[in-house]
């Protein structure tokens, strides 16, 4: 199923093959997020021409709308949205805990009202394993407990404890043909609390481990010593996915460490305010700087929007709301992101993975504006 192909010798990166029942996924790999059965912006070709090698998909939202009779009917998840490659689903649980307005927790899942329509519903264990299988995506996340960065260190003990059970409910549920399970690590950025959790998950025997409760708001530095607690006890011979994350500098920071899957809505939320992420930051193309730039968003990029057209046209769709000003940043910005993972491969290939990142740090300058928008929950 996860075949190790190469391990860096200087850090604990690693180039591996992850084999899913809609075909191979070449890790590390971004995945683009299709919370609503679609990446915004984007059509299946266009996933398919940047690069997209594995899209993810949401329980919770997809469990509202449009219900699970419609994607039954449709025959599911990847004929709905006409993507015939590899899906992951989230479990539903980061959205219970985030979206969802009056939440009730019992033994066995979470009591909620709709953010949309106030109806009460309900999510725990097998009923998010349900919905994802039928949903039939190729990777199914367990239902688990999130709570926020702010949460006491009583609320992430009882998050870890319950995540722990429920973890081991969805590891009894059925499963769709050749579906992959995921665990999920909790604990915050309480190492003790990250052992403990790994240590219980891993022990349930998934397919691939994630690390759940970063990009929940917390600072840089948190995410990255949640992650470095975590990833010791992790099975090496399987696949790591850091839920969430990241900018394309902290993906290539968590290659670094071990980490081979990451989903982020960066690239398409960022686009629609306009703002480009390039190998050098990001920048805000609707500004006056860019009236006369005939240039394209980043000089060598060999995306659809980078051959076409100039900083000062897309500006202006940007300023004037034309729907392509901000279907092009998306284009560019997904495909940056899978590009950076698509480099990152190849250097890891090679062998020269410690020259790319020390480069690609230096270059990359991270905007606050950019950092706060990675931690915004709406679009998940
Ligand atoms: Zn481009």
């Amino acid at each position: 199923m996860f075949e190790l192909l190469k391990s860096d010798v200087a850090t604990q990166a690693r180039l591996g093959r992850l084999t899913t029942a809609h075909g191979v996924v070449e890790t590390p790999v971004y995945m683009p997020v299709g919370t609503q059965a679609s990446v915004k912006a984007l059509d299946p070709r266009e996933l398919e021409e940047v690069g997209t090698q594995i899209l993810l998909g949401n329980t919770y939202h997809l469990y509202i709308r449009p219900g699970m009779e419609i994607l039954e009917e449709a025959g599911g998840l990847h004929r709905f949205m006409n993507w015939a490659k590899p899906i992951l689903t989230d479990s539903g649980g980061f959205q219970v805990f985030s979206l969802a307005k009056i939440r009730k927790i019992k033994a066995h899942g979470v009591e909620f009202r709709s953010h949309l329509d106030g109806s009460l519903l309900f999510l725990g264990p097998k009923e998010a394993m349900g919905i994802q299988r039928r949903l039939g995506s190729d990777i199914a996340m367990v239902f688990d407990d999130c709570p926020p960065h702010t949460a006491s260190g009583k609320e992430t003990k009882a998050a870890v404890e319950r995540t722990m059970r429920w973890a081991t409910e969805c590891r009894q549920e059925p499963r769709a043909p050749g579906q992959l399970v995921f665990g999920i690590v909790q604990g915050g950025c309480d190492a003790a609390l990250r052992e403990h959790c790994a240590k219980a998950i891993t022990g349930l025997q998934f397919d691939g481990y994630a690390i759940g409760g970063v990009s929940v708001g917390e600072p840089e530095p948190e995410m990255f010593k949640a992650v470095e607690c975590t990833m010791p006890f992790l099975p090496v011979s399987q696949p790591r996915y850091a839920m969430g994350l990241g900018t394309p500098a902290q993906m290539v920071e968590l290659v670094a460490r071990g980490v081979d899957m990451f989903d982020c809505v960066l690239p398409t939320r960022v686009a629609r305010n306009g703002t480009a992420i390039t190998r050098k930051g990001a920048i805000s193309l609707k500004g006056g700087a860019y009236k006369r730039d005939w240039g394209p968003i980043e000089a060598g990029c060999t995306c659809f929007a980078c051959q076409r057209f100039t900083r000062a046209y897309l500006r202006h769709l940007l300023n004037v709301n034309e729907i392509l000003g901000l279907r092009m940043v998306s284009v560019h910005n997904t495909h940056l992101f899978l590009q950076v993972m698509a480099d990152t491969r190849e250097h890891l290939r090679a062998g020269t993975f410690g020259e790319f990142r020390r480069e690609f740090i230096a270059n990359y300058v991270p905007t606050r504006r950019v950092l706060a928008a990675r931690a915004a929950v709406d679009e998940r």
